[in-house]
C-alpha cells in the first residue's frame, strides 16, 4: 500500500477532534468531575468502567482494557480503517485530505466512480425538475404523495425513457464508459452499452458518509421488476448499507431509535409526516452488517412487518439472525394492521398514532414469549418435536432473565421435556453441547418410551412383541428394565386391563413416570395397525441400536485375534444386520 496518511495530517485531524463529541455520538455518556463515563461499547457490562478524558483526549476501559484517541475509537467502534477513521474525523472537521495522501487500494482507486455516480443523481434530479420532460415520474410522485420536499431531501430524480440518457450525457469517451460501467451506470453488452436505469423515478442510495454509491429505480407503472437496484460495485454493497440511514442521521441530532422498514417509499412516506428514523434494506434480508450498523447508530431498534403471514414469515426469518447479536438491546417488533405498509398507514394516521404503535409494539422476547407459545398445539403429533427445534436456537441467546424462565416453563410443559433439558441458557455453554441436547430433546418421545405408552394403552399390543427380535433387551438405557418386565407381566396375564397394570406398579419408582406414559393424548389416535406397526418400529429402532453398541463393543478390541470364535461370527452377524438394515 502507498500513500500513507502522513504523521503531521493525523495530528491536525486529532488537534481539531473533540473526541467526547466523538464518542458521545455513538455512546451516551454522563460528565463525572473531569471526566466521562459509561457502560462500556467493547464488552457487556452493568456498572460503567469506560471513561472519556477530555484533558488527554482518551478513552480508556478500566473493565476490559481497551484504549486510545479518537482515530481507535473510530476503528474499534465504526468498524473503519485507519484512513476512514482519519476522513472521518477531518470531514467532522472541515478539513481537506490533501490529495497526495490518497491512498491505493488493491485494485483500481474507486474515487472516479463516488464522481460519476453524483453527477448521475445530479442529472437525474434535474431530469425529475425540468417538468415537461418528465409529467408521468412528477404525477407518480404525487399520486404517492410525496412533497417536493422530501423528494428534495432524499435526492429523488428521473431517469428518462431511452438508452442513452447518461451514456450520451457522461460516457463521452471509451474510459468514462468504462468508469460508467463500473459504477453500475451503464450495462456493456456485447461491445456495446446503454443505459440501465430507463424511465425510473431515481432514489440515490447513500452511505453513512452522504456520498450517492448507487440507485434504487423504481418503475412509473406495472412493469416489472418494479424496483431495480444498483449491481454490486466496487462502491456498493446491498448487504452493507441500509437506505435512509445517512438521511436519518441529518434530519436528528442524535438518533433514539431506528425503524427498520421494508421499502424505499416507505422511509419517504414515513419521513415526510416527521418519522425521519427510518431505514429500509436493500432489497435483502437483514445482515450482521446491518445489524452492526443499526445497533450502533441508535439504542433502540423497531422492526416493522406487515401484519400478514409474509409478514410473520419476514419477522421470524429477522428474529433468528437478529437475537442472537441483540443481547440485552432495546428491541422491538411491529405488526401493521393486515393489508397496510408503513407508506399507507401513516398517510392515514399520522404521525402520532404510528408512534403509539411503536411505542405498544412488543419487545422482541416477547414476541418470542407470543410466537412460540400461542402457535404450539401439544396434541398434534411432532409438535412438540417441531417446537423444540424452532425454540432451542433461540432459547440459547435469551437473556437469563424472568420471561425466560416463564417460557422455558410453558414451552417444557407444552413438550413434555424437563425444564432442565430446554434450559440451555443456564445449563450449557458451547455448541456441541448444545446440538447434544438438542438431538435429545427432539427425540424426547424415545423408542422406549413410545413402546411402553403404547403396551400401557393397549396391554393386548404384547403379543405382537414376539414378531420383533429381542436384542433391545440388552441395551442399557433408561427405561429398558420396565419395558422388559411389562412385556413380561403381560405374557403372563394376557387379559390385563390398561389400568391394572397401571395399579401393578403402583409406589414403585416407576410410576409416576408409566402415569404419564398412560395419558391417551400423548399419542396420537391411529388405527390398530397404525399402533402395531409403530410398537413393532420402537422395539425395531432399539434392537437396531443394541446390535450397533454391541457392534462396536467387539470391534473395539484392539485386535480381532482376541475375539473368540463365536464373538468373530456373532460380529459378521452384526455387521450383515447393520447393513440390511442401511439399505
Ligand atoms: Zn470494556
Amino acid at each position: 500500500m502507498s500513500g500513507r496518511i502522513s504523521p503531521e495530517l493525523k495530528s491536525d485531524v486529532l488537534e481539531r477532534t473533540d473526541i467526547v463529541e466523538v464518542v458521545s455520538a455513538r455512546v451516551p455518556l454522563k460528565k463525572a468531575g473531569a471526566i466521562y463515563k459509561a457502560c462500556c461499547p467493547f464488552h457487556d457490562e452493568k456498572t460503567p468502567s469506560f471513561t472519556v478524558t477530555p484533558s488527554r483526549q482518551t478513552y480508556h476501559c478500566f473493565g476490559c482494557g481497551v484504549h486510545g484517541n479518537a482515530i481507535d475509537f473510530l476503528i474499534a467502534y465504526d468498524h473503519l480503517s485507519f484512513r476512514e477513521a482519519v476522513e472521518e474525523l477531518a470531514q467532522r472537521a472541515g478539513m481537506e485530505i490533501p490529495v497526495s495522501t490518497e491512498l491505493t487500494r488493491s485494485g483500481p482507486d474507486p474515487s472516479p466512480l463516488y464522481d460519476l455516480l453524483e453527477q448521475a443523481a445530479a442529472l437525474y434530479r434535474h431530469q425529475l425538475r425540468r417538468h415537461p420532460q418528465s409529467p408521468r415520474a412528477v404525477d407518480y410522485l404525487k399520486r404517492r404523495g410525496l412533497t417536493g420536499e422530501v423528494a428534495a431531501a432524499f435526492g429523488l430524480g428521473y431517469a428518462p425513457p431511452g438508452w442513452s440518457f447518461l451514456l450520451s450525457t457522461l460516457g463521452v469517451n471509451a474510459p468514462a464508459r468504462d468508469q460508467l460501467v463500473r459504477a453500475g451506470l451503464l450495462i456493456q453488452q456485447d461491445g456495446k452499452c446503454y443505459d440501465r436505469f430507463r424511465d425510473r423515478v431515481m432514489f440515490p442510495i447513500r452511505d453513512r458518509r452522504g456520498r450517492v454509491i448507487g440507485f434504487g429505480g423504481r418503475v412509473l407503472g406495472d412493469e416489472s421488476p418494479k424496483y431495480l437496484n444498483s449491481p454490486e460495485t466496487a462502491v456498493f454493497h446491498k448487504g452493507r448499507e441500509l437506505y435512509g440511514l445517512y438521511e436519518a442521521q441529518q434530519a436528528n441530532h442524535r438518533l433514539e431509535c431506528l425503524l427498520v422498514v421494508e421499502g424505499y417509499m416507505d422511509v419517504i412516506a414515513l419521513a415526510q409526516f416527521g418519522i425521519t428514523y427510518a431505514v429500509a434494506t436493500l432489497g435483502t434480508a437483514v445482515t450482521d452488517v446491518n445489524l452492526e450498523q443499526i445497533f450502533r447508530s441508535a439504542p433502540e431498534t423497531v422492526f416493522c412487518f406487515d401484519g400478514d403471514r409474509a409478514g410473520h414469515d419476514a419477522a421470524w426469518k429477522t428474529l433468528l439472525s437478529v437475537r442472537p447479536r441483540a443481547g440485552n438491546r432495546e428491541i422491538r417488533f411491529l405488526f401493521l394492521p393486515q393489508g397496510e405498509d408503513p407508506d399507507t398507514l401513516i398517510r392515514q394516521e399520522g404521525k402520532e398514532k404510528f408512534e403509539t404503535l411503536i411505542r405498544k409494539s412488543a419487545p422482541i422476547d416477547e414476541y418470542i414469549y407470543d410466537n412460540l407459545t400461542r402457535n404450539f398445539d401439544r396434541n398434534r403429533l411432532g409438535a412438540g418435536d417441531l417446537l423444540v427445534e424452532k425454540a432451542l436456537p433461540l432459547l440459547k441467546s435469551l437473556p437469563p432473565n424472568n420471561l425466560t424462565r416463564k417460557l422455558i416453563l410453558e414451552l417444557s410443559d407444552k413438550a413434555d421435556i424437563s425444564p432442565l433439558q430446554l434450559d440451555v441458557h443456564n445449563q450449557l455453554a458451547g455448541s456441541r453441547r448444545i446440538t447434544l441436547r438438542s438431538q435429545y430433546a427432539t427425540q424426547r418421545m424415545t423408542p422406549v418410551r413410545l413402546a411402553i405408552a403404547r403396551l400401557l394403552q393397549q396391554p393386548g399390543i404384547a403379543a405382537q412383541a414376539r414378531k420383533a427380535a429381542d436384542d433391545w433387551r440388552t441395551l442399557d438405557r433408561p427405561g429398558v428394565g420396565i419395558l422388559a418386565q411389562l412385556l413380561d407381566f403381560i405374557a403372563d396375564c394376557p387379559e390385563i386391563s390398561s389400568g391394572a397394570l397401571i395399579e401393578r406398579w403402583r409406589g414403585s419408582e416407576a410410576a409416576v413416570h408409566l402415569q404419564k406414559l398412560a395419558d391417551p393424548s400423548l399419542l396420537p389416535a391411529i388405527s390398530e395397525d397404525g399402533q402395531v406397526a409403530e410398537f413393532l418400529g420402537a422395539l425395531e429402532t432399539l434392537n437396531k441400536e443394541a446390535r450397533e453398541a454391541e457392534g462396536e463393543r467387539l470391534y473395539r478390541r484392539t485386535s480381532p485375534s482376541q475375539l473368540d470364535e463365536e464373538e468373530k461370527q456373532r460380529l459378521r452377524g452384526l455387521f450383515s444386520v447393520a447393513r440390511e438394515d442401511d439399505a
